[in-house]
This record gives structure tokens, sequence and C-alpha cells, in this order.
């Protein structure tokens, strides 16, 4: 067994560790064992973190921006410092694979740096009027406290993706993350803690995620939402967010389309394929969810597709350190995967590779599973798979291939494979979709803009764009005569 980073079973309100009488189990998905408990906490200590994070605000906000820097580069450094033990934490709680859990924690500490160097870099304008008599400057001024809340498929990048811009921006957070996922999360205030923030800058609660929700939206203090999870529960946290017309930052589902056109370069393709579909066991919302092929190269590209998956090793990390493929979640996940291939399998497709539930195992784990045929009717096309199949659709024609792909109510990633110029521009132009890959199969990385349209969201995350979510425009104007 690798040496993991001590579980820590209590939240972190304003710098006190607390526990409370009711617990929440958490599990190991790989072998359903329990690994740990977190306080089951509600809306009394939901309002108690807002208390902490309103009154830490004012004197945040204030910090001169080096100060919040170098704060931030002592978490990174400790962050990069603890790698392997917090990695082994990622794997034994969500059961990715410890390679990708080591490059989460390398991509988590990676937002702690970029948003360290930004901290300093917010500047306002000298704008001119029409009015001789006049001169307008703005400021940008942090937004207040922040709700964050985050999913268990990266449950330490999601993390730092939020709370590092707003700390470098002078917001205070209250943290909810996953249930499932919670230890990671508590390291990283843990070692925050360390780093030397000071408290009630950094609140983390655990409990039931409705009552928790409801509070920060309801509470006026609460000036901004950040979440990443599903459609469902972002449009929920936005009406919710609506009588106190909070600012929102919403990374939610989505459905990639992974276009092969025939003069894509098909091991390439393949190789881009790979790396999209499978990380985490498929539980990604940028994962190739509809892979449609040209007629003219599908049945080439099967033919090599079927061995990269068979060969896959499936396993649990923490047992075995080859595993590239781990268990899905939770007993809802593995059941949502066989339910959405049984389907296809009923209306059509057929499964050339893996389709089964793989009962060997004690964990979650379902086959790297291969289904040729896929049609739009199939409930395949419209939800979000999150697990480990690829779905083949053939296509004919360049129009027909970016209709299908634009037919879904979400738009987060998409991909294609071409090497004819003219038809990359084309093609990228009319993809409604967030983040475009263009013959590679990953597009997220700390300096690129992350985020969605349609009803895969709001906002971007990431950049030098994911401050500003943090920071709001003060007019500043300003009679001379
Ligand atoms: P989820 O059910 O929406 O949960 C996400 C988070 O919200 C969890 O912390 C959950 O807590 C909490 N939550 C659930 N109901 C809530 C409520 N009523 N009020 C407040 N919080 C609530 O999504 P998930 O299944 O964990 O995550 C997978 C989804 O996230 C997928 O759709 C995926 O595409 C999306 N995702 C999007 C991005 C992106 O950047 N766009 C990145 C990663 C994942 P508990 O877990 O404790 O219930």
């Amino acid at each position: 067994m690798k040496k993991i980073f001590d579980r820590i079973e209590k939240a972190l309100i304003n710098g006190e560790w607390i526990s409370a009488k009711s617990h929440l189990d958490v599990i190991n998905p790989a072998s359903r064992e329990k690994i740990g408990i977190i306080p089951n906490l509600g809306p009394q200590e939901t309002i108690q973190a807002i208390n902490a994070a309103s009154a830490a605000f004012p004197a945040w906000a204030k910090t001169p921006p080096i100060e919040r820097a170098n704060l931030l580069w002592r978490w990174h450094d400790l962050i990069l410092k603890n790698k392997t033990e917090l990695a082994s934490l990622i794997s034994l709680e969500n059961g990715k694979s410890l390679s990708e859990a080591q490059g989460e924690i390398e991509y988590s500490a990676s937002f702690v740096r970029w948003f360290a160097e930004q901290a300093r870099r917010v500047d306002g304008d000298t704008i001119q009027l029409d009015q001789a008599e006049k001169r307008v400057f703005t400021i940008k001024q942090p937004v207040g406290v922040v709700g964050a809340i985050t999913p268990w498929n990266f449950p330490s990048a999601m993390i730092t993706r939020k709370c590092a811009p707003a700390f470098a921006a002078g917001c205070t957070v209250v943290l909810k993350p996953s249930d499932l996922t919670p230890f990671s999360a508590l390291a990283l205030a843990k070692l925050a803690e360390e780093a030397g923030f000071p408290k009630g800058v950094f609140n983390v609660i655990t409990g039931d995620a409705q009552p928790i929700g409801l509070t920060l939206c309801e509470d006026a203090r609460v000036r901004k939402i950040s979440f990443t999870g599903s459609t469902r529960v972002g449009q929920w946290l936005m009406a919710h967010s609506a009588d106190t017309v909070k600012r929102l930052s919403l990374e939610l589902g989505g459905n990639a389309p992974f276009i092969i056109f025939e003069d894509a370069d098909l091991d390439n393709a393949l190789a881009g394929l790979m790396a999209s579909k499978f990380r985490n066991s498929g539980q990604t919302c940028v994962c190739a969810n509809r892979v449609l092929v040209h007629e003219k190269v599908y049945a080439s590209f099967v033919e090599k597709l079927i061995p990269a998956v068979n060969n896959l090793t499936v396993g649990s990390a923490l047992l075995e350190e080859k595993t590239q493929v781990g268990p899905l979640i939770n007993q809802a996940g593995l059941d949502k995967v066989n339910r959405l291939v049984q389907d296809a399998i009923n209306k059509g497709a057929s499964c050339v590779a893996g389709g089964k539930v793989l009962n060997e195992f004690s964990g979650f784990f379902y086959s790297p599973t291969i289904l040729v045929d896929v049609t739009a009717e199939m409930v395949i096309f419209q939800e979000e798979i999150f697990g480990p199949v690829v779905a083949l659709y053939r296509f004919k024609e360049e129009a027909e291939a970016i209709e299908l792909a634009n037919n879904t109510s979400v738009g987060l990633a998409a991909y294609f494979y071409s090497q004819n110029p003219a038809r990359i521009f084309r093609v990228a132009e009319s993809l409604q979709s967030g983040m475009i890959g263009i013959n590679t199969g990953i597009v997220s990385s700390v300096s690129a803009p992350f985020g969605g349209i349609k009803n895969s969201g709001l906002g971007k995350e990431g950049s030098k764009y994911g401050i500003e979510e943090y920071l709001q425009i003060k007019t500043l104007c300003w009679d001379i005569s």
C-alpha cells in the first residue's frame, strides 16, 4: 500500500477543525470498503462558515497582492512536496490510476502557481470621456465571499481551479467538496493552513449537499457561487441564487463529439481518442462521448481501436501500479453505464469489445467497451456516458457530422481530426462548444480558458480570464473642473 496523506475527518470553520455527532461514510470505489468518515454538517454550520468568511473578507481584500501571492506560492510548494501522498489519496477515494492522480496533483498545483502570478496583475483602466471636465478610472475589487462547490471526478484540481483565483483576487471561500471525495479537499485546506492563510479565509464544509447549497445560495453575504458538476444541479443553484442576484461560474456537463474525417491521420486520432476517452475511466466532463467516423475510414479505424481497448489494464490503482482504468465512482455510475450500453444494443448497436460489469472485482468496475453502429436514436447519444465506453457513429458528409455534433443541449468540449486547413477553420467555427481540440484529444491546460456554452455553463476557469470571475469593476468618475 502506498503512503497516503492522513485522512482528515473534520471540517474547517474559522481556523477550527470541527467534528459532528452525525457522520457520512467515505468508501474506496475499487473495493467498496469504508476508508473514513466526515462530519455531516448542515445549514447551521454553513452559516458559521459564512460568518467566518465575511469577517475575514475586509482584511483579506486589503492585503497587498504580493502577500496573497506569497501565501499562494507557499501553498503551491507544499502541494508539490506532498505530491505522492496526495496522489495516493486521490486514487484511494476516487479510484483513478496513480499516474493520473499524480498528473492531477501537478495540474492542481499549476492553478495555484498561475494565480499566485496573476494576483499582482489586477489592473484597472483610464478611460476618455466625451465631457472635457471629467475623467474616468476603473478599479477591480474582489467580489466578496465565494461559495465553491466541487465534484468527485477531480477531487483536487477542481478545488484549486476555484480557490486559487478567489484567494488571488482577495475573496474568502466556503468550500463544499463532494462527499464522495472529501479527503483531498481537506488535505488541501490543511496545507493552506500550514502555508499561513489567515483563519476564516478558507472554510470547508462537509455534509448533505442540498441544504448546504441552499444556504450558500440564499445568504446575501455570499456574492458568488462557483460550481462544477452536473447541469441539473447547476440549474438548481442558478434558480436559488436569483433572489440575491449572485455572480455565477458554472462548469457543467458535456457530451463531446469526436469527429474523425476521411483525411485524418488515423493513428493520431486513435491516440487522441484513447487519451480523451479513458482518462478517469471515462468520467471527465470533456471525455469523448460521441465518436463520429467518416464511412470511408470507419472499418479501418475500428480495426485499430479494438486491440488498443482490449489492451487496457483494468484494476485497483493502489494494488496494481500498472492500472490504466480504475472503477467507476459508485453503484449509480455503474448502473448508468450498463443501462446506456444495454439500450444501445437493444436498439441495434453491436458490442465489439467489453460490454459488461466486471463482477470479478469487488469495486464498481466496467470493462473498457466499444459499441459500433450507434445512432442518434439511442439514449447514449444524448446522455453523458461517464464510463469507459466508446460509442461509434458513421457519417458521410461534413455538414452531417457538424449537425450531429451540435444536436445536443450542451457544448463543453468537441474534438476533430483532419489535415485540411480550410476544413479545420470551417469545422472549428461551426461546432457549438466552448473548447475545440483540433488533432488532439486533450484541451485542458492552466493557461487555456476552460468552460462551456449552452447548457454546459457560464464563465471561464484557469487562464488570464479565470481571476476576472472573482473581480468586479468599479467606475470612478471625477469632475476636475
Ligand atoms: P453533481 O451531482 O452535480 O455534484 C457536483 C457537486 O455538487 C458535489 O459536490 C455534490 O455534492 C454537489 N451537489 C449536489 N446537489 C447539490 C445541491 N442541490 N446543492 C449544492 N450542491 C449540490 O455532479 P457529479 O456527479 O458529482 O459530477 C459529475 C458532473 O460534473 C458531470 O456532469 C460532469 O460533466 C460535470 N463536470 C463538469 C466539469 C466542467 O468543468 N464543466 C468538470 C468536472 C465535472 P455530493 O457529491 O456531496 O452530493
